[in-house]
């Protein structure tokens, strides 16, 4: 069993991250619309709005890791159930997988990304 108070200073930090994150949303302008209808305007627009789905995720994968450290599940591997190197999870803590795991979602996405370019060679642009 882990103690109660393992993860006080991570917690510390993931609140933080979080507020950082909420900072950061609310100062960021809005997308320009007025201005210039060129298409690299288009291109700007569609940027921003993926950063924003990037912090958006990531806000949420911080309120996730809240959750399990209030629910005393925190520092588990999603994947096989082992504990996360404590280096690790202070290094980046809202992380949901060890690294064994995350090796190997990297690797299979790599594979995919390889079976696609060797069954649909056209596509690759
Ligand atoms: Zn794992």
């Amino acid at each position: 069993m882990r103690k109660k108070n393992e993860f006080s200073d991570i917690k510390n930090m993931l609140t933080e991250m979080l507020e950082e994150s909420t900072n950061e949303k609310q100062s960021s302008p809005a997308p320009n619309e007025s201005s210039g209808n060129s298409s690299k305007d288009k291109e700007q627009i569609d940027m921003d709005f993926s950063i924003k789905e990037i912090m958006d995720d990531r806000e949420i994968q911080i309120r996730d890791a809240l959750k399990r450290i209030d629910e005393s599940c925190y520092g588990i591997c999603l994947d096989c159930g082992k504990e996360i190197v404590r280096e690790r999870l202070e290094a980046m803590p809202e992380t949901t997988h060890c690294i064994d795991c995350r090796k190997k979602k990297e690797r299979q996405a790599e594979s995919m990304i390889n079976l696609r370019d060797t069954f649909f060679p056209d596509q690759i642009n």
